[in-house]
């Protein structure tokens, strides 16, 4: 991560602008972030297609200690992969493939939120719905090579 933002001085985890230069970097921004993400809650993760949203959630996943950076693979065609800690259970979703309200309803999206657990959405802005209901977004930009601007709001 580079520090030439002044955001990027913010404690861990607090809404702000980050950067990062490899994809390793993004890993270790997604460990930092974790914390600052609490339970029952909605991720939007938004970007275009190899911004480095799966490689976001990679890091997440290991501040959680839900899995391990290696293990998190993108969800596109599974749709949604779970992954669980002692005290939360991660669902990485990837609605890029979900067009229509009754696809999403298949989903059952529902079934998976409660108290302790966070769903992390690729494309959820794709649906009003999670556009209106998510706590936090994540938007990742591409700044040409491997430059990704993190920007996290809630
Ligand atoms: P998305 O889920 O947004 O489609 P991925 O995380 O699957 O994107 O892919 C991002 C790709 O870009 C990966 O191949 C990754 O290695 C590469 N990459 C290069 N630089 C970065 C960076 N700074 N942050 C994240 N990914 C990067
Ligand atoms: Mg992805």
């Amino acid at each position: 991560m580079s520090f030439r933002d002044p955001d990027q001085n913010a404690p861990a985890g607090a809404a702000g602008k980050y950067t990062t230069h490899a994809a390793e970097e993004t890993v270790a921004l997604g460990r930092k972030l974790a914390p600052a993400l609490e339970p029952g809650s909605i991720v939007l993760l938004r970007g275009d297609l190899g911004a480095g949203k799966t490689t976001l959630v990679k890091g997440i996943a290991e501040g959680f200690q839900a899995a391990e950076a290696d293990r998190v693979t993108s969800p596109t065609f599974t749709l949604i992969h779970e992954y669980r800690a002692p005290e939360i259970t991660l669902y990485h979703i990837d609605l890029y493939r979900i067009d229509t309200q009754r696809e999403l309803d298949t989903l059952a999206l529902d079934d998976l939120m409660d108290g302790s657990s966070i769903l992390l959405i690729e494309w959820g802005e794709k649906f009003e719905r999670f556009r209106r209901e998510r706590d936090v977004e994540i938007a990742i930009e591409h700044r040409g090579g491997d430059e990704r601007v993190v920007l996290f709001s809630n």
